[in-house]
């Protein structure tokens, strides 16, 4: 747990957020600011800054994350009409929250 992580504030409860999925290793949940008819953020609970930060041992929470997003999108009736599954990495990669997440997004032509 990472001080002053909003997103390690959620993955632990601390900020109350209704998560679509949760387990040992992630949740999953809705983004604040939604760029699609859906927008979820599929988030590890251990912090990780950004992509740059990953090493071998995180070779399992990647998959998990990407096995999530491709379960959310078939939960949220998205995986025939297509989607994104994807990462911003650092500032001029778009990344404004420095704890590792995949958007996945999705829901416009159903
Ligand atoms: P990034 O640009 O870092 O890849 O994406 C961060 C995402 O987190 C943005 O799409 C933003 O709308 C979302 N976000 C930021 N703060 C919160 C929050 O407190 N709750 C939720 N649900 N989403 C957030
Ligand atoms: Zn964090």
């Amino acid at each position: 747990m990472m001080q002053d992580c909003i997103f390690c504030k959620i993955a632990n409860g601390e900020i109350p957020t209704d998560f679509l999925y949760n387990d040992d290793s992630l949740v999953v949940f809705k983004d604040i600011n939604p760029q699609a008819p859906v927008h979820l953020l599929i988030v590890p609970k251990r912090h990780i800054r950004s992509i740059n930060d990953l090493t071998g041992a995180d070779k399992n929470i990647v998959a998990e994350m990407i096995m999530a997003g491709k379960d959310m999108a078939k939960k949220m009736s998205i995986n025939d009409s297509g989607y994104k599954l994807f990462f911003n990495v650092e500032k001029g990669g778009g990344q404004i929250i420095f704890h590792l997440h995949m958007h996945l997004v999705g829901g416009w032509n159903k």
